[in-house]
């Protein structure tokens, strides 16, 4: 099933990221795999990886994400998550 969330938003950054090249994770939504990186990044929960999240993921929607890298996606969310939580904390 696609992923039906609005993704509009992050139309920015997953212009930026890299096709995937194929494998598990090439019809996954990547802006999903952005925000669960995100959320793993500034909750520090470690329970959050990128293979328990790929395997849940839904398939992706057309538009900005398409065939971009959930493995990419997921790593940049969850640098971002970090980052904005160390502003966040001071
Ligand atoms: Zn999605």
């Amino acid at each position: 099933m696609a992923c039906d969330k609005n993704h509009s938003g992050l139309k920015a950054i997953m212009s930026s990221l890299p096709t995937d090249q194929g494998g598990v994770g090439r019809h996954k939504c990547a802006a999903c795999a952005y925000e669960a990186g995100y959320h793993a990044g500034y909750d520090i929960d470690g329970t959050l990886s990128i293979d328990n999240v790929l395997i849940n993921l839904e398939e992706s929607q057309a538009g900005a994400q398409r065939h971009k890298s959930p493995h990419t996606a997921f790593a940049l969310g969850y640098y971002n998550g970090v980052r904005q939580r160390t502003i966040d904390d001071n």
